[in-house]
């Protein structure tokens, strides 16, 4: 009897083994804004249930934002438009760290809140009068929870994820600041409010560092007052000194 001895690349094999293929090839709407996939031969990215005829296993790849799938050089596709997505369509959840407790949420473009507290419940209900529709999705979200909680431990390590950063231009040009802050320095708010060119703006830069809701991704724990001395942080001081400690000594 003939057997067909077709040859699997490991590229289509990897898509094969993929749980998230069988939802593409369904056309799951049940899994918009969980994932998006990548065509490597058309070079844009699609949601799960986007009505284009399926791509070859092959060339698809997998994303956990459009954040990512951008990165990775993709471009919206026109037909199924990922990119007019709810941007509102945000997950999270809660864990435990060594500074308290921590809230992890994720939108279709990244991480947009990354929350420290001592009391779980009090968290939830100020999140969610912040994100009114947000759905806790301990499931979903535990890769980047977990990955959230190590980098809390180890800041230095990095975050490998994508951030959404939700402010006006001239937050998103501090908060970009306090990003090139490396782990283990400190900046004064004065120095922070050169490095975006508005030398002046001391207490703009201050408020910017006050809006921050991505606690340790974007580290406003690095600002201190011009004395050196810690100044406020919106999580408690006493977490901004171990965090600042925990930097040092790394
Ligand atoms: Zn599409």
């Amino acid at each position: 009897m003939p057997t067909n001895h077709k040859t699997v690349k490991p590229a289509e094999l990897a898509t094969l083994r993929d749980p998230r293929w069988q939802a593409v090839v369904r056309r799951d709407r049940a899994f918009d804004g969980k994932f998006f996939y990548s065509v490597k031969t058309t070079g844009v990215y699609c949601r799960p249930s986007c009505a284009a005829r399926l791509a070859r296993p092959e060339n698809v790849g997998f994303h956990l934002s459009q954040a990512d799938a951008r990165q990775a050089g993709f471009r919206p596709c026109k037909r199924c438009k990922p990119d007019l997505m709810d941007a509102e369509s945000v997950r999270f959840a809660i864990g435990a760290s060594s500074l308290g407790r921590v809230l992890v949420a994720q939108s279709a473009q990244g991480i947009c809140a990354i929350v420290l507290a001592d009391d779980a419940k009090r968290m939830e209900s100020d999140f969610l009068k912040r994100y009114p529709r947000a759905v806790r999705d301990g499931a979903g979200m535990a890769k980047p929870l977990a990955a959230v909680l190590k980098f809390i431990e180890q800041p230095s390590q990095g975050l490998a994820l994508p951030l959404d950063m939700r402010g006006t231009e001239f937050q998103q040009r501090v908060w970009n600041a306090l990003a090139r802050i490396p782990a283990g320095q400190t900046a004064s708010y004065a120095d922070v409010a050169r490095r975006v060119r508005a030398p002046k703006a001391i207490r703009a830069v201050a408020q910017a560092c006050a809006a921050n809701a991505i606690a340790v991704a974007i580290p406003c724990h690095r600002v201190v007052a011009s004395d050196g001395s810690l100044s406020g942080y919106r999580w408690g001081a006493a977490r901004k000194r171990e965090l600042l400690a925990r930097e040092a000594a790394a």
